[in-house]
């Protein structure tokens, strides 16, 4: 069976050169792959002509809902990927971290675009810049989508996940991409892929899929394409320094490999908690996925005392590990992605044996469980150690990507942070101490070399999502080695796709270029009091000017009576007059905040539900009894949530005294009504 390619709305079937593809277990043919024949270019241009226009013109709030429905179809489907995925290796857990990990953040990125981004085509960042002394000059920064296409390089250990944690953040920043899954596992992401285009639930062009090489595709890029690789640091490399990608400019965000380091703390002996917490780990990460993880400890770096201690409780735990036919209930490690990859790893252990002796595994016989070792993949876990690491290169650089890692001993704290850093660049660290001084000398002395690291003590030991999981929320990459790449980290994988444009204009023209309304910019007040208008009919810049109300000094006083706080800057005058920033017994902050609403709130019914919060409040003067004040409000921002029935509405307000200088701004948050119901 050759594998199909998805190239310009069409399914291709290659024709010449096909490669087989096996069971990582068994040896059987599963497939064959060749993309000879495509036309790389006229995929590109497709992506660019038809998906992109289309997701260009969806909000960040459709696409998240279109991320949503298909994360749901490929679950009702993940029974279908759970059989398949076995050929490729992996046990039903490592599966299961693959698939649903993969769904999960399809959900995750959908729910992050629905709250942290607007209901519009474009996202604009941060607050206005005061850039002119007089503010009739602002600066501010928007992103739009790229107009180009995403081309997605993978490996082939998360055949699944690979594929999806880059599209979440891809197709919610509005940008097509074109999936190039890692060949030995093709079959899996194919038939993933096939679900999402079969469900109908993204608009044509959105996703191409190429099953074999990408030939000269990379001929075609332009200055508005992106590429996300993930593979090993040569071939990034080489990609990297292609001539179309230096001359245009093309983003390339690379994820390679990393000599990831999981460090156990002085404190942390046999008999507490963290010791057998890292004992468990290391062996939990050498063993899921047989291994190949490219977050996986690969340097084991403990107290020199604690070496021996930490050996034989790993080599007690592997004992138990069983090694297999990844279907059968009692494995626990299942072979790794291919008889390349296992002869691969092998001459990698070999390297490493130059500098570090093997403890245990190695390539040499073990018991595989349901299988014919000779014709699966398999691999026996294997420990080395390396006692000089600080004079050592080999074992600070040489991956073996699979059921590898080595021990080594250090002396000092310095000495953990300085052989962390011989990694030069990791993925992921991970600390295991419950002395927070301990953790926080090795988190400054190697967060540098590090894209994430990952702290763990009895207290957060259940919780933890562990030492190998990227997670959507947080960064996925790291400096140097592993590629100077960043993939997901919530919003930051997004823009990552977007073009982020510096506007600078007045502040009536940025308003409605932004459609938020920036200080400074023209305002509209009529007879309507904007609480009595309906979502559709307010417009940006709608507000009031109040009438004034005094503050006096029983206002004060039956304030702190009302709610307790008798702070002395508000009760005591000669203490008030000791403080640096008082003249006297000034009005509570919330005080303020309280008679602001009473000043421009409506009281009647009508579309405004709710008020749900309050976005960066700041005092800026102190406010005296006999102070007269009065509210400029403003409605600065609308999002609708058209599938909930109301829309979110940000006003402006600022409070002034009667010297027209302001005492207090803020953002009030409310939710209104629409007038028509809608779709
Ligand atoms: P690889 O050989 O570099 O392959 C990675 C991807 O690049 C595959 O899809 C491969 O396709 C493709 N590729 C290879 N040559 C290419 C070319 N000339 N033009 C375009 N694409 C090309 O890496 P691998 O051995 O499959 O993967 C294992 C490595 O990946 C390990 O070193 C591991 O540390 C790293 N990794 C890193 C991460 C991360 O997030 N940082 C995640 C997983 C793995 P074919 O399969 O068709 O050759």
């Amino acid at each position: 069976m050759i594998l199909q390619s998805y190239a310009e709305g069409n399914w291709y079937r290659g024709a010449k050169n096909p490669v087989p593809l096996y069971d990582a277990a068994t040896g059987e043919q599963v497939a064959e792959s060749t993309s000879d024949g495509l036309d790389f270019g006229a995929m590109l241009e497709f992506a660019r002509r038809a998906g992109g226009v289309s997701l260009r013109q969806m909000t960040f709030h459709e696409r998240a809902r279109m991320l949503k429905a298909l994360a749901k179809h490929l679950m009702g489907h993940k029974e279908e990927f759970y059989a398949l995925s076995s050929a490729t290796g992996a046990t039903k857990r490592d599966s299961w971290v693959d698939i649903e990990g993969g769904i999960s953040t399809l959900f995750v990125y959908s729910s992050k675009g629905r709250r942290e981004f607007p209901n519009e085509t474009f996202y604009v960042e941060g607050e206005p810049e005061r850039i002119s002394a007089g503010g009739t000059f602002v600066g501010q920064h928007i992103c739009v989508p790229l107009e180009g296409a995403a081309v997605h390089i993978n490996a082939f250990n998360f055949p699944c996940w690979g594929m999806l944690e880059k599209l979440a953040p891809c197709l919610l920043a509005g940008v097509p991409a074109i999936v190039k899954p890692a060949t030995s596992t093709s079959f899996l992401t194919q038939l993933m892929f096939q679900r999402m285009i079969e469900s109908g639930i993204l608009p044509e062009g959105a996703l191409q899929l190429v099953c074999g090489s990408v030939g000269n595709m990379f001929d075609h890029l332009g200055c508005q394409d992106a590429v996300a690789f993930t593979g090993s640091a040569s071939t990034g490399k080489m990609l990297k320094q292609h001539p179309s990608v230096s001359d245009n400019a093309v983003r390339f965000t690379m994820e390679a490999d990393s000599l990831n380091c999981s460090i156990l703390g002085q404190d942390a002996e046999p008999g507490t908690a963290e010791f057998e917490l890292y004992v468990k780990e290391l062996v939990n990460e050498m063993t899921s996925k047989a291994g190949q993880k490219c977050t996986a400890i690969r340097r084991a770096l403990v107290p020199r005392n604690l070496a021996g201690a930490v050996s034989d409780a790993v080599q007690q735990r592997l004992a138990s590990i069983v090694v297999g036919d990844p279907r059968l209930k009692e494995v626990r490690m299942g072979p790794l992605a291919s008889l390349g990859q296992r002869e691969e790893v092998g001459e990698r252990v070999r390297e490493l044996s130059a500098s570090a002796e093997l403890v245990c595994g190695g390539s040499g016989d073990f018991e595989v469980s349901g299988a014919d070792a000779g014709k699966g993949a398999f691999f026996a876990p294997t420990l080395l150690y390396c006692d000089k690491p600080s004079s050592q290169t080999v074992v600070h650089d040489v991956e073996a990507f699979g059921p590898v890692s080595t021990l080594m001993p250090y002396e000092s704290l310095e000495e953990a942070c300085a052989l962390a850093r011989l990694g030069q660049g990791s993925l992921v660290g991970s600390i295991f101490s419950y002395d927070d001084r301990v953790v926080s000398e090795l988190v400054l002395g190697t967060a540098a070399y590090h894209g994430r690291l990952v702290l763990i003590n009895r207290d957060c030991a259940k919780e933890s999502t562990g030492h190998g999981s990227p997670l959507p929320h947080l960064v996925h990459g790291g400096p140097g080695r592993a590629g100077g790449g960043e993939e997901m980290g919530g919003a930051r994988g997004v823009l990552h796709y977007m073009q982020r444009t510096a506007l600078q204009g007045s502040p009536t023209t940025l308003s409605a270029v932004c459609r938020r309304w920036v200080t400074g910019a023209a305002r509209r007040e009529d007879t309507v009091h904007p609480f009595r208008k309906h979502f559709e009919e307010l417009e940006i810049g709608d507000g009031l000017v109040t009438e004034e109300r005094t503050i006096t000094l029983d206002n004060i006083e039956e304030f702190a009576a009302l709610t307790g706080d008798y702070f002395y800057a508000h009760m005591d005058e000669a203490a008030a007059k000791a403080n640096p920033f008082f003249d006297g017994r000034v009005a509570h902050g919330y005080f303020i905040v309280s008679a602001a609403a009473g000043l421009f709130v409506e009281p009647n019914p009508g579309p405004v539900l709710a008020n749900y919060g309050l976005e960066n409040l700041r005092f800026t003067k102190p406010v005296y009894p006999g102070d007269r004040l009065k509210v400029l409000f403003t409605c600065k921002q609308k999002t609708a949530r058209a599938a909930e029935g109301y829309g979110e509405v940000k006003w402006d307000v600022s409070v002034t005294n009667q010297e027209d200088e302001q005492v207090a701004g803020y953002d009030v948050l409310t939710l209104v009504a629409f007038r028509e119901q809608q779709q």
